[in-house]
């Protein structure tokens, strides 16, 4: 019997009821399996393709296809694809594009579960876990931290209750890559058809976690040697890698440029036990500083809350401020006209 490619990379029933919704006669679903500037490589049933952008769907950064997407492609006559739609995503990754301070651009879409690494060495930081698991949630993939180089300390079951009250509901998995510990906790989490990401600092061990996770397959994997338009052999990066249980690992570029910044619902999210609190502020607009009936700063003078938790909610509420404000003089100043000069 032969498997469905398209199964073995996550389709289901919600995507082909998403896919009949187009209705665009003649065409078949794809994965992206890989971006780059004007052209794509997608996996459909007839196989891997180029896929070619069309101008309307290059044009917002937004709306452009990302690693990770399902679309729907027709045969061009010359041999490959051409995109035709995007499946509406059921999450997303985006980054600022560089140079633009807060406009976004999708570097990853429809990842089921993200990896949020973080090495317990001298760079541990509870409060950066915090916003990865905004960012996270934000996203709509399910996060699951993963507390790396485990064996560098004697605390790790602390730390990770401390990570644990951090970020409620989410599962907390200490792992040693470099030593091969605690993988299998992880694997709880994979399964075939799965979509993964992992994010993460720069030296928290990504590569080295990703190198397990794909056992003796290695980043070769990762790997399509075709011909290009001159008949030479290519190699080209899949930036979507199977693992050997099925797991589709996303990983690219875009992911490790993706920058902490969130949005209201996240921080609401993320910081559910502060406020619920502050919906027993006396004043609506309280900034728990030091307003009167101040239901937060109670829960910290009695112990209910933990003061570094309400600074990590205030610092996060902050930079979410300053990015509206850098939003809104963007708009502002898109919306006035150039002055002439005679
Ligand atoms: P990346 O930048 O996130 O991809 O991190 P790397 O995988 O390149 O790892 C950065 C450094 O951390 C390397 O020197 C690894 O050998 C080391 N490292 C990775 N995992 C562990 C671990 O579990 N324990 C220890 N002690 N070091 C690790
Ligand atoms: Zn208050």
């Amino acid at each position: 019997m032969t498997r469905d490619p398209l199964l073995e990379l996550g389709w289901d029933e919600g995507w082909q009821e998403a896919f009949d919704a187009l209705a665009i006669g003649d065409a078949e679903p794809a994965r992206v399996v890989r971006i780059d500037r004007e052209t794509s490589r997608v996996v459909a049933r007839s196989g891997e393709h180029a896929g070619q952008l069309p101008k309307k769907l290059r044009r917002d950064p937004a709306t452009r296809p990302a690693v990770g997407d399902w679309v729907a492609v027709t045969t061009l006559p010359g041999g490959g694809v051409l995109i035709r739609a995007v499946l509406p995503r059921r999450s997303r990754f985006a980054r600022k594009v560089a140079g633009k301070a807060t406009e976004e651009q999708v570097v990853s879409a429809n990842v089921d579960t993200v990896f949020l690494i973080s090495g317990l060495d001298q760079d541990f930081n509870p409060r950066r876990i915090e916003r990865y698991v905004t960012l996270a949630w934000d996203s709509g993939a399910s996060p699951v931290v993963v507390l790396n180089k485990a064996d560098l300390r004697a605390d790790v079951g602390e730390l990770a209750a401390e990570v644990e009250e951090l970020a409620p509901g989410v599962p907390v998995v200490a792992v040693s890559a470099k030593h091969d510990r605690g993988i299998d906790r992880l694997r709880a989490h994979l399964g075939a058809g799965r979509t993964i990401a992992l994010l993460g600092s720069s030296g928290v061990g990504k590569s080295t976690l990703v190198n397990r996770l794909l056992g003796a397959e290695h980043m070769r994997t990762a790997e399509v040697r075709e011909h290009d338009s001159h008949g030479r052999h290519t190699t080209t990066h899949r930036e979507v890698v199977r693992l050997p249980d099925g797991t589709l690992l996303v990983d690219n570029p875009g992911m490790r440029e993706i920058q902490v910044w969130g949005s209201e619902e996240a921080i609401e999210e993320a910081f559910s036990d502060v406020e619920t609190l502050a919906a027993g502020c006396r004043f609506r607009d309280c900034s728990h500083e030091r307003e009167p009936g101040c239901a937060v700063r109670a829960a910290v003078a009695s112990g209910a809350l933990c003061e570094d938790r309400l600074s990590g909610y205030r610092k996060l509420v902050g930079e979410y401020a300053a990015l509206r404000e850098r939003e809104t003089e963007r708009a502002r100043r898109s919306s006035t006209p150039p002055r002439r000069r005679r």
